[in-house]
């Protein structure tokens, strides 16, 4: 079997190291393929465990700083919550909020933000931000 003991510095590197790595075999490639996603997505949560510890921020800002969509970052989110909970540190959310009303979603379980109010309707709701602490 392929020894898999390369490490991925950044997404341009993976074509490159698919072709250095398999000399054309496709069965090979997908295996690499998914190595590599594996490797890439501890490396995303990594660095959003390290600007979550610095700072807090909205699901927006963590996409833009990491650079994966919004609908990433929830699914990154849910499995940081368990990992970092090791560390014995814990992902803290402050629940969205409505800005018309100041109504807080505090039962929302739900990483994603509420589209609107349940209360005064409005849709200008303040995200949900997120910490590690
Ligand atoms: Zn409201």
């Amino acid at each position: 079997m392929l020894c898999f003991g390369f490490r991925i510095i950044s997404p341009r590197c993976r074509s490159t190291a698919i072709k250095n790595y398999t000399h054309g075999y496709p069965e090979t490639v997908s295996i690499l393929r998914w190595a590599i996603s594996k490797e890439y997505m501890k490396t995303t949560r990594k660095e959003m465990i390290l600007l979550l510890a610095n700072k807090e921020m909205d699901a927006k800002e963590i996409s833009s700083a990491v650079g994966v969509g919004e609908k990433e970052v929830y699914v990154h989110l849910s499995h940081i919550a368990r990992s970092v909970k090791h560390q014995r540190k814990k992902l803290i959310i402050k629940p969205a909020e409505c800005l018309g009303c100041g109504f807080v979603f505090e039962k929302r379980m739900r990483f994603t933000s509420p589209g609107r109010c349940p209360i005064c309707k409005s849709e200008h709701i303040r995200n949900p931000m997120y910490r590690i602490g």
